[in-house]
């Protein structure tokens, strides 16, 4: 019987006191957990350069972890430089911050090249291969190198480039060629899908068959969205759970109310818009200083990489800033806490929080959106302020959508969540909370794995897509 077989840049390991703040753990723990299978990647360790890695097997529930450590120069070049230096600010719309070294790149080729070996030794013929995000765009070229003709499909978490920044972006050719020797390109939005069918045609000269299907050099490959879920109803069962530890959870009094803010301390959230909008709304709107605590999950991440540094400390500072200049008696206007929180007990707190806002400006999907609603009380729940340029706001409508680079768009969605009646709360959660069911994370993973099993047969049948969700799926 086939098995899948999940790579993704890193394995996060079935430990329950090492939580890890990333959408995508989240999601592939998730999206394994209930068919089983391989996840192959990096343990999050390094070794010394001339040390070979060697792969470790850990078997837990019906998820075999297959993982390795990253030499030094590989780590610094390959993750630090290539994967996020170059192609994390172009993804994000950040060609100001694009920086390339050729020898970062060929680090990058290095690394997918060596997971692609170890995939060639452990996958069996008949085996279902998917690839996860942007550290792994050319994987799938060394599999066919390597004789592998398996179906290989490739989910990108982040947002894809328009073309624009493809054609800034040093090896772009390269790149997009070799994506085109994976089978199924998914990707979290329909302005994505469109990016990446343009790149395709306008780059490579590929030949568009129909609305998702591409043929390059006679290979042909589905690129499709496919937008990324969560499971509501155990997100539901946690958020009024008893906490294993004490949680950083809203301190208020009388009609106090907590926004919260939950985010890797990345550019790409909006962070530092964010909380000018905050001092902003307190200096217009006096009356709710005192009335609004901005509680702040903030997770340190990347801090090898010089713009990440500089964010921290631009951040720790604005938010020194703002306490000093608004805080009366024992309120003060941000508690910032530069912690991870397990993410089971993290749900207790979204739902203990009247307001929650994500300000990205740019994001695949962003999971705290999606999370923060379904942890919420039904009969009395809280506010979303969304940023359009999340792909959550394609199918979240019914938030209080803001552009975050505009001031008083921002401002003014601060007054109206502080304001909102109860009945509107309701109606908007209703429309929120009903999308997330119709589309959920086994929805997510279900459909991207029948389009790729299937991707052959959807040509010989011109395409014709599952009316039908393919909700059993079996390995
Ligand atoms: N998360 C967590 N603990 C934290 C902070 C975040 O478990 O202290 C989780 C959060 O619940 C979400 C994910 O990390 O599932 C963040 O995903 P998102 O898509 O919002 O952002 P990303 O970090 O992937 O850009």
């Amino acid at each position: 019987m086939s098995k899948l077989i999940v790579v993704s840049n890193r394995v996060s390991l079935p430990h329950p006191d090492q939580p890890s703040a990333g959408g995508l753990a989240v999601a592939l723990h998730d999206a394994l957990n209930e068919i089983g299978g391989v996840w192959l990647g990096w343990n999050g360790e390094q070794v010394d350069d001339g040390q070979l890695p060697a792969f470790d097997h850990i078997e837990c529930d019906q998820v075999d972890y297959i993982t390795c450590a990253l030499q030094r120069s590989h780590y610094q070049k390959y993750y630090c430089g290539f994967a996020n230096n170059t192609l994390w600010p172009a993804m994000h719309d950040r060609a100001d911050l694009i920086r390339f070294k050729q020898d970062e790149y060929e680090a990058y080729q290095q690394v997918n090249y060596l997971f692609a070996q170890k995939l060639a030794q452990i996958a069996e013929p008949d085996d279902v291969i998917w690839i996860h995000d942007y550290h792994f765009f050319s994987m799938a070229r060394y599999c066919r190198e390597l004789g592998m003709q398996n179906k290989i499909g490739f989910f990108l978490h982040i947002p894809f480039a328009p073309a624009d920044i493809w054609q800034v972006l040093p090896r772009a050719t390269a790149l997009i060629e070799d994506l085109h020797d994976y089978d199924v390109i998914g990707l979290q939005t329909e302005n994505d899908q469109k990016n990446c069918m343009q790149v395709s045609t306008s780059l490579l000269k590929a030949m568009q068959i129909n609305a998702h299907l591409i043929s390059y050099k006679g290979h042909l490959t589905t690129i499709k969205c496919y937008p990324i879920g969560i499971h509501p109803d155990s997100i539901q069962e946690l958020s009024v759970a008893a906490a294993p530890q004490a949680l950083p959870m809203p301190n208020k009094k009388g009609t106090q109310k907590t926004i919260i803010g939950v985010d890797r301390i990345d550019y790409s959230k909006g962070l530092i818009q964010r909380f000018d909008a905050l001092a902003d709304f307190f200096n217009q709107y006096p009356r709710y200083q005192t009335q609004l605590t901005a509680l702040q999950i903030a997770c340190p991440c990347r801090l090898d990489i010089e713009a990440y540094q500089a964010l921290n400390h631009a951040l720790n500072q604005q938010v020194e800033r703002i306490n000093q200049q608004f805080s009366r008696g024992d309120w003060q206007p941000i508690d910032c806490r530069q912690e991870v929180i397990a993410h089971e007990s993290l749900m207790r707190v979204y739902r203990a929080a009247q307001i929650c806002w994500v300000t990205s400006l740019s994001d695949g999907m962003n999971l705290v959106a999606k999370e923060y609603i379904a942890a919420q009380n039904p009969l009395d729940p809280g506010v979303l302020i969304l940023s359009k340029y999340a792909g959550a706001a394609e199918q979240m409508s019914a938030a209080l959508i803001v552009d975050p680079l505009d001031a008083v768009e921002m401002r003014e969605a601060l007054k109206t969540a502080m304001e909102i009646p109860k009945s509107e709360r309701l109606q908007r959660y209703q429309q929120l909370i009903k999308g997330l069911y119709q589309y959920d994370i086994n929805d997510w993973r279900n459909q991207f794995l029948w389009d790729l099993m299937h991707h052959h047969q959807l040509f010989e049948h011109c395409i014709k897509q599952p009316t039908h969700r393919a909700a059993h799926m079996v390995f």
